[in-house]
């Protein structure tokens, strides 16, 4: 399995650090608002990096944590006279809803900053101890010129970045590239350090939980591209720092989904919330599947609709032979001949061990929907219909697209049934409505 690695700018393969166990960790939301379908992307794709890795056997511990410590959700708080705890669960409750709508699993460790404050203080006392870091007026920067790599995710040099960077208001920096690691501060929500009463800096906040949660370097680093500079070279510093070691082997980036060629921005007034996306998710996840994750998307209307519709295909192809299947009792044995479809398999898992290639592993689905839906139509072709019925119900299941259906009841089997006899008795009208009745199941097409 091949995984492109931003830290060394290679397609690697990957080698996990314990056996069968993948570490991940996957920069969560600042809670203060309802997601767009921007942040939706790394909520799928990581979600199906995950998928993948199970399917493979791996057991995978996955974090992604909720940043409710922050300027944005103080700001937030004084205007709507609320408590900084108040607006950060109303956020989260809506952003676990978002997951569960976009079909990703909402069953992993959400550490929240505010229950990691001691090992995160702990963390920058470290830091400051190894002369790291320094503290002025309360305040804690990270020494960034002590770090020899720094810039290697992102391809930058620190003089280019010094010369770059704008003449800094704030005079107390060594160096204007040090970053804050603790912030004093007496607006809104703070808490005791041994430096001052504030809150912690939001790049030091990643790496302390999972130092904490899994008690040195992981796997796998994720997040969006926007995150690379410099959020995620401040945690590879401090982790350099610290365990002489970025905190994670592999760093992996989703690329950006741009509306109409523009960045999705409250500034450019393009904002579409997820939970505001009025057609059936599986399309929009089938969307943002359909190009590879280190693409951008350019979002349109018409492009999600596209998707939808062939979301609505699959979906029926797939309703179509697991009812064939279940009315014929069929769906328990076990197909002894793959060899149809054989080449589709291969290929669909061929480009999910290329860096998660869910573009090309989407035009397999497309080939065994196509595959089935001829299976369908052949007579006396159960056992190959199931054996491509179980192939389409993997890939599925890696992409996390759910088709939502399940066995026929005793109730569905009796209509069923009864419109049978209606139609062998030549009783029109009643064939008619039990029809209607089994087409509004799914049961018939
Ligand atoms: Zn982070």
């Amino acid at each position: 399995m091949k995984i492109y690695n931003a830290l060394t700018s290679q397609l690697e393969n990957f080698k996990s650090i314990h056996a069968d166990t993948v570490n991940m960790y996957v920069c969560g939301p600042t809670v203060y608002n309802y997601i767009h379908i921007g942040n939706a992307r790394p909520v799928i794709f990581f979600d199906v990096v995950r998928r993948y890795f199970e399917f493979q056997g791996y057991t995978v511990n996955f974090v992604s944590n909720f940043t409710d410590v922050d300027d944005k959700i103080i700001t937030k708080a004084i205007s709507e006279q609320e408590q900084e705890i108040t607006i950060a669960n109303r956020f989260i409750e809506a952003f676990y809803k978002d997951v569960e709508r976009v079909g990703s699993t909402t069953q992993y460790l959400a550490p929240r900053v505010t229950e990691y404050m001691s090992s995160i203080i702990h963390y920058i006392e470290t830091l400051i101890n190894q002369d790291y870091a320094y503290t002025i007026d309360g305040d804690v920067y990270f020494r960034v010129t002590k770090i020899k790599d720094y810039g290697q995710l992102s391809g930058r040099k620190i003089d280019d970045l010094i010369h770059g960077s704008r003449i800094d208001i704030n005079t107390k920096k060594e160096n204007p590239l040090d970053f804050t690691l603790w912030k004093k501060t007496d607006i809104g929500v703070n808490y005791p350090s041994p430096w001052s009463d504030g809150r912690p800096g939001w790049h030091t906040e990643c790496v302390a939980m999972i130092k904490d949660i899994f008690g040195g370097p992981i796997d796998i680093h994720g997040g969006g591209s926007e995150l690379m500079f410099p959020h995620h070279e401040n945690e590879i510093a401090q982790s350099r720092a610290i365990d002489k070691h970025p905190i994670a082997n592999y760093w992996m980036h989703n690329g950006r989904l741009n509306i109409e060629g523009k960045k999705m921005s409250k500034s450019e007034g393009q904002i579409i919330l997820v939970k505001d996306l009025d057609v059936d998710y599986m399309g929009f996840r089938l969307y943002t599947l359909s190009t590879h994750y280190r693409s951008p998307i350019n979002y349109t209307d018409d492009a999600l609709l596209s998707y939808v519709n062939e979301w609505d295909r699959i979906k029926r192809t797939y309703t179509q032979a697991f009812y064939k299947l279940d009315l014929a009792e069929y769906l328990d044995n076990i197909p002894q001949d793959y060899s149809e479809i054989n080449t589709i398999y291969q290929e669909f898992m061929h480009a999910m061990d290329e860096d998660f290639n869910t573009a090309n592993a989407i035009t397999e689905l497309q080939n065994i929907v196509k595959l089935t839906n001829q299976k369908v139509r052949e007579k006396d072709a159960l056992e190959p219909l199931l054996a491509a019925l179980n192939v389409f119900t993997a890939f599925l299941q890696i992409l996390g697209l759910r088709p939502g259906i399940s066995r026929m009841s005793k109730a569905d089997r009796n209509i069923y049934q009864e419109w049978t006899h209606a139609r062998k008795n030549k009783d029109f009208d009643k064939a008619d409505r039990l029809r209607e009745k089994l087409t509004e199941r799914g049961i018939l097409a």
